[in-house]
């Protein structure tokens, strides 16, 4: 026996370990327990209604309680609850999703391997790179290079692309072969007067000068959102991508467009690149692909990416890599139902046909004094907060505003952002965004 009272909350927080808080403060603090969803809400242990503003964590697109999705899994469960695809093996959900994503994809695609977190599936990219060089006989080709502010995952190579400070300090991370160009955060460091495109370009040149100071010969990888997200929501601007990979193209530098929040529809057509012309040799996929109802993702790779690959491991014999639960039956199942769904009901066209009434709310809720501005596309967006004090205190403190007025949302640093449920309606957007307005209001 011991001496802990038997809630939820109190075992909670005894015994697990928890992402994103102070670990110490937590231990007096814990945990809000969320007991059930439905739709675009969640409910606590004590009944109390939540909008949820970041789709969990900007991934349930189709909403909580899709039953589909539940009967989806128990079938799979009773009929192959569990194989694998190592030495020969496979069965029917990991091939019908693979083949499905093939079709799916934005530019030619010739295989997937399916992962069960984004922040793998980064690494593994990771990996292969170095693997592909070491094919191509360019064993120097090996740096990566990331944003400052993008967001990739934390295992050690993710981690290491990740460009945010929190996910580095005391991990001794970045590794040494990752590298960090700016953030094209056109609000806050654009020059005054210039324009977007100028803006675009002048990354392109810091991104080729970073390229050149290190030698064009030993970066493999550019990894990039589609759309920054985790690290503040900034939209590219205006020629951003085109400039980025016209300078890659020059460098015979591959992309790696992480589309683990964009994928899906988040931004009004299914992938990111197809929003802003990327053409990317990889592909980084999780969150909306199952609306985070199984832990899945994976990575969609060119052939030409592929192929020197495949020649590496006929010469070592052996392709030494895999995970066990690569190709999940359960989580692929469901995964196949999502995106069934994601088409069946045009969320894809529900984005497009919210998005313009979501900015307006943004753009409105910016005349308030407490915002600077405002970013966003399709269901996606941030509302950047006046610092007060501390950066992050202003976020925190309308994070917290947000939570009393029943929207759960996020903060980072002093942007708080949303990315609600691809379902949601026309009055449910009105709805949160009203109490996003009461909880501005609270912050006197
Ligand atoms: N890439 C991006 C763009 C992400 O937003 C995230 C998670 N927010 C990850 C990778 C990491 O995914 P996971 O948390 O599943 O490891």
């Amino acid at each position: 026996m011991n001496d802990i009272p038997n809630s939820i909350e109190a075992r909670d927080r005894a015994y697990q370990l928890h992402p994103l808080v102070d670990l110490r403060k937590h231990e007096t603090t814990g945990s809000l327990v969320i007991d059930r969803g439905e739709g675009v809400y969640v409910f606590d242990i004590e009944g109390k209604r939540y909008f949820e503003g970041l789709a969990g964590l900007w991934s349930v697109a189709v909403g909580f309680g899709e039953k589909r999705l539940a009967e989806v899994a128990k079938a799979q469960m009773e009929k192959l609850p569990y194989y694998h695809i190592f030495s020969h093996k496979t069965h029917g959900p990991s091939v019908e999703l693979a083949e499905k994503l093939i079709q799916m994809a934005p530019v030619p695609m010739s295989k997937v391997h399916f992962t069960s977190s984004g922040s793998e599936a980064n690494d593994l990219v990771v990996k292969l790179c170095w693997y592909r060089s070491n094919a191509l006989g360019r064993p120097d080709k090996k740096k990566i290079i990331g944003r400052v502010k993008g967001y990739h995952g934390v295992t050690i190579a993710a981690g290491s692309i990740t460009g945010l400070a929190r996910n580095h300090a005391s991990f001794d991370l970045p590794l040494d072969r990752m590298r960090h160009t700016n953030c094209p955060d056109y609000g806050s460091a654009a020059l005054p007067g210039e324009s977007e495109a100028a803006f675009s370009k002048r990354m392109a040149d810091d991104l080729e000068k970073l390229i050149l100071e290190e030698g064009p010969d030993t970066v493999a990888a550019f990894f990039g959102e589609p759309v920054m997200a985790s690290g503040g929501v900034y939209v590219p601007p205006e020629n951003y991508w085109q400039e980025i990979q016209r300078v890659l193209k020059k460098y015979d530098i591959l992309l790696v467009a992480d589309e683990v929040i964009t994928g899906f529809g988040r931004t009004g057509n299914m992938f990111g690149c197809q929003t802003y012309g990327i053409k990317p040799d990889v592909m980084v996929i999780s969150k909306q692909m199952a609306s985070s109802y199984m832990p899945i993702a994976g990575i969609l790779m060119s052939e030409d990416f592929y192929a020197p690959i495949a020649d590496e491991s006929s010469r070592l014999g052996v392709f030494g890599h895999g995970y066990t639960a690569s190709g999940h039956p359960v989580a692929t199942a469901v995964a196949l139902e999502n995106l069934k769904i994601i088409e069946e009901r045009d969320l894809l066209g529900n984005c497009r046909a919210r998005s313009p009434g979501f900015i307006a709310h943004l753009d409105e809720l910016s005349r308030h004094e407490r915002v600077k501005t405002w970013r966003g596309v399709g269901l996606l967006g941030a509302l950047e907060l006046h610092p007060t004090g501390e950066p992050g205190e202003a976020g925190a403190a309308m994070a917290a505003a947000a939570l009393e007025e029943g929207v759960i949302a996020r903060a980072v640093g002093d942007a708080f952002c949303l990315c609600p449920p691809l379902i949601i309606t026309e009055a449910e957007i009105d709805e949160m965004f009203a109490a996003v307005g009461r909880a501005l209001d609270r912050l006197g």
